[in-house]
């Protein structure tokens, strides 16, 4: 059988091939000039005051919850529906991850749900703005704690106010792994607007280092969670692409939904309304209840396109189930998306064929053609 339609596909070329051969003859391959301009870059494109480039999304979770006073024995509230990360980061504080449950059609925390909770133990919400649709936020903020978003997957939207995301000053971290809007190979950023913040989080992402460099004073804990020159020339690169990029994702998602509306029983990811603009990540359907999803995902392999189930409940692997004894039932809306949602090939370049092949093939085995 030949190689499918793959999922995702990251979009480089000229720009980032020279960005990383000039970063090679420099011989500054971390620590240097890059990383200041990436951060520099992103803070302006985002609106914040500050940005910190570390190694990966999860990292900068981590920092970001560690920075807002996350620690042992607190609870952090956040979505069960999400990449496993996001509740990751809690644990390695010996924090504990308090899922809500999600609304049915933006699949973002439920406010409602978020509020129900909160003890007296919550040192932080983690809303994730899932497949870039932005959680609301404004009910999340009249909580009165302190918040980290999960920005991940959200590169490019706007907030309920309109607002571009990230732009709110609590610290937002975004991801660049290569399916992400633009990658550096490996990386992420925290978007945020406080000054002590960032020179707590650019310490703790180098060991702990006094921010001049002082190589004996290390007087915190610290990891090394630095983004090299190298990632970070890259994304400079992807940076200037940036509205080319989630242009041409755009044009996928109009074009997906165009020809998946005739499908019946498909529900597709929720359109823009009011001033809340998508950034684009992945094309997730919703398969109709009662449909056999492996059936599915297989059958569509045999017509050469790639699918997968995304994202599948957190409080339902069994990590999360042993160790805090969840189970069925907990988060309805959550376990009834995460039962039925498929992933389709989604990437810039991703022609109108192809996504016609995708629409033909979903049909076929849907029955319906
Ligand atoms: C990609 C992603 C992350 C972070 O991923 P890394 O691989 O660590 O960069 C976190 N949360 C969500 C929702 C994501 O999609």
């Amino acid at each position: 059988m030949s190689a499918p339609i793959p999922l995702a596909r990251p979009s480089l070329g000229e720009a980032e091939e020279e960005a990383v051969v000039a970063v090679l003859r420099s011989e500054q391959l971390s620590l240097g000039p890059r990383l200041s301009e990436f951060e520099r870059l992103f803070a302006e494109h985002v609106r914040v005051p500050h940005a910190s480039a570390v190694s990966s999304g999860t990292a900068g979770l981590h920092l970001a919850l560690r920075a807002i006073g996350v620690s042992d024995g607190s609870e952090v509230v956040t979505s069960p529906f999400s990449f496993v990360a996001s509740a990751n980061v809690a644990l390695y504080e010996r924090a504990r991850p308090v899922f809500a449950d999600i609304d049915p059609v933006t699949l973002t925390l439920d406010p409602a749900a978020a509020a129900a909770a909160v003890s007296s133990r919550t040192a932080a919400i983690l809303p994730v703005h899932i497949f870039g649709w932005p959680a609301e936020m404004e009910p999340l903020e009249r909580l009165g704690l302190p918040i980290v978003e999960d920005a991940c997957e959200a590169l490019g939207g706007r907030y309920h106010d309109g607002r571009i995301v990230g732009s709110r000053g609590h610290p937002a971290v975004f991801a660049f792994y290569p399916n992400k809007q633009i990658t550096t190979g490996e990386g992420g950023m925290i978007a945020l607007a406080n000054a002590q913040l960032k020179e707590r989080i650019d310490s703790e992402r180098n060991q702990g280092r006094a921010p001049n460099m002082d190589w004996l004073d290390h007087d915190r804990l610290g990891f090394n969670y630095r983004l090299s020159d190298i990632a970070c020339a890259i994304g400079i690169a992807q940076l200037g692409r940036l509205d080319e990029l989630l242009a041409a994702r755009r044009a996928v998602a109009d074009c997906y939904r165009e020809v998946l509306a005739e499908i019946e029983g498909l529900q597709l990811p929720c359109p823009d309304t009011g001033k809340v603009v998508r950034g684009w990540f992945v094309f997730c359907v919703l398969l109709p209840r009662g449909i056999d999803r492996d059936a599915t995902i297989r059958r569509l392999r045999e017509h050469g396109v790639a699918s997968k189930p995304y994202l599948p409940a957190i409080h339902l692997m069994s990590f999360y189930r042993e160790r805090f004894g969840h189970h069925p039932g907990e988060f309805p809306v959550c376990e009834d998306v995460a039962s039925r949602s498929l992933a389709l090939p989604f990437f810039p370049g991703l022609s109108e064929g192809q996504v016609e092949q995708v629409a033909a093939a979903l049909r076929t085995v849907l029955g319906q053609s």
